[in-house]
């Protein structure tokens, strides 16, 4: 579909949305411009806490932004968005109701008759491929067929914009794909209302497989990168070169370029500056990823290669990708993961080399550099997760504040600058600990 001279549907203009209350007031997604035009297929993709969804319930006007408006069909929006309508990863049904009753209750919520909500729920469940299951239950479904449900429940509003929140990522390999190919057939067939889709997902390949327009989100905090037209005839092959190239330039985007290392570390907790975020990598994960790539060497472009040979998807390689640059492990560039001296240094070492490696690497951090200066002042060198916590949440969500205790916890006590004791819930210096019980008897 050619979307260029279409009207604007949708426009996004310099919009940011922060959460939280004074001090943990935080930014989550900033100067957000985009437009989504009449016959225009939007896929977002970006990493995990990039507000992907955030931006989706701006836009169907679930959230008023912070800053920033939205237009819809050139008109500000104020309140819900009648015309839009999401589609989340796993759709709530009633499990008491039935698939037609599932369908036809959202009829009924907006006024339409008992009788023509059914006929129409009927049709629409017709639509999506699910003709002779209207008097099934939801736990007599696939999650597949769960999900085309809720496709249906989401078309009976008859939407003038359809939103999809990783609407596939909590089905198997088969089931999402075939799902891929009915929701492409209902957006090309042209029975419906629908006048553009905005898809959020965590899959390259399925945005290069059914987007006119990639949109690439990063964070820190939540932004747009780049944006990458697909041009390429549907049915999309997948197996062709130009659909390989699309692929590997998104990738490349979201890998980035590896920065230089001042900007790269941040700043300690606490201080001024931005205080970059650990990437939640977990060490085996991590250690699994750089002797793949030492074993399989990738020349260029074969990240996309990578993630399928180690069978990860994007929020889970994404981290990893980011903790072996931020550890001098590799280095990315166009799309190429390449592993750094050292990196294979720490692929063929032992145990022991491994982990002093870590060790090294990790004193350079500044979030473990302020760590260990925490650790070093407390009283009896050690300090209960909660002091650490409440630390950590000046500059981090709640949440992330938690993961990212989590994640240094993991990476410290692998790598021996620091223990745990999980019973009594305080971290305390490595040496402290092995010197303790043995030091106090020679004494
Ligand atoms: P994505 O969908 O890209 O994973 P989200 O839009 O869900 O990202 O979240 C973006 C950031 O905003 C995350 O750090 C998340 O923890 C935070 N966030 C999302 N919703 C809320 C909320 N209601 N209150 C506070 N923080 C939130
Ligand atoms: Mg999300």
């Amino acid at each position: 579909m050619s979307a260029s001279r279409t009207p604007a549907l949708v426009e996004v203009r310099g919009v940011a949305q922060r959460y939280g209350r004074g001090d943990k007031r935080f930014t989550a997604v900033e100067n957000i411009n985009l437009s989504i035009r009449e016959g225009e297929f939007v896929a977002l993709l970006g990493p995990s806490g990039c507000g992907k969804s955030t931006l989706l319930r701006i836009i169907t006007g679930l959230n008023a932004p912070s800053e920033g408006t939205v237009l819809y069909r050139g008109a500000p929006l104020r309140g819900v968005n009648p015309k839009a309508t999401i589609v989340f990863q796993t759709f709530a049904l009633f499990p008491w109701l039935t698939v037609e009753e599932n369908v036809a209750v959202a009829l009924q919520a907006r006024g339409v008759a008992i009788e023509p909500a059914h006929a129409r729920a009927v049709e629409l469940i017709d639509l999506v491929g699910l003709d002779g299951f209207e008097q099934a239950y939801p736990r007599e479904l696939s999650g597949g067929m769960r999900q085309k449900v809720g496709i249906a429940r989401a078309l009976a509003v008859d939407p003038e914009l359809l939103c999809l929140d990783e609407p596939f990522s909590a089905l198997d390999v088969l089931s999402a794909e075939t799902l891929r190919g009915e929701v492409l057939e209902l957006w090309t067939g042209g029975q419906l209302q629908i006048r553009a889709v905005l898809m959020v997902s965590h899959n390259i390949e399925e945005a290069v497989f059914m987007a006119d327009r990639i949109v690439v989100m990063d964070k820190g905090p939540g932004r747009i990168m780049a944006e990458v037209a697909v041009n390429l005839p549907h049915p999309r092959d997948r197996k062709s070169d130009a659909f390989a190239a699309l692929v590997n330039r998104v990738y490349a985007l979201l890998m980035g370029q590896t920065q230089p290392e001042e900007i790269e570390f941040g700043t300690e907790p606490g201080q001024a500056g931005v205080t970059r975020a650990l990437p939640l990598a977990p060490v085996t994960a991590l250690a699994g990823l750089l002797e793949h790539a030492n074993a399989t060497p990738y020349e260029r472009d074969e990240i996309a290669q990578l993630r399928e040979d180690l069978g990860l998807d994007l929020d889970h390689l994404l981290p990893l990708i980011e903790a072996a640059e931020l550890l001098g492990f590799a280095r990315v560039e166009s799309g190429a993961l390449i592993l750094t001296p050292l990196g294979e240094a720490f692929a063929e070492a032992s145990i022991l080399a491994r982990k002093e490696i870590f060790a090294t690497r990790l004193r350079r951090l500044p979030f473990f550099r302020w760590m260990l200066r925490m650790l070093r002042a407390a009283g009896d060198q050690a300090l209960r997760w909660e002091v650490l916590l409440t630390a950590l949440e000046r500059d981090f969500p709640p949440e992330e504040a938690e993961r990212q205790l989590d994640i240094a916890s993991e990476w410290g006590r692998y790598a021996e600058l620091f223990a745990y004791d999980d019973t009594e819930g305080v971290f305390f210096l490595e040496s402290q600990a092995a010197a303790a019980p043995a030091g106090a008897e020679e004494r």
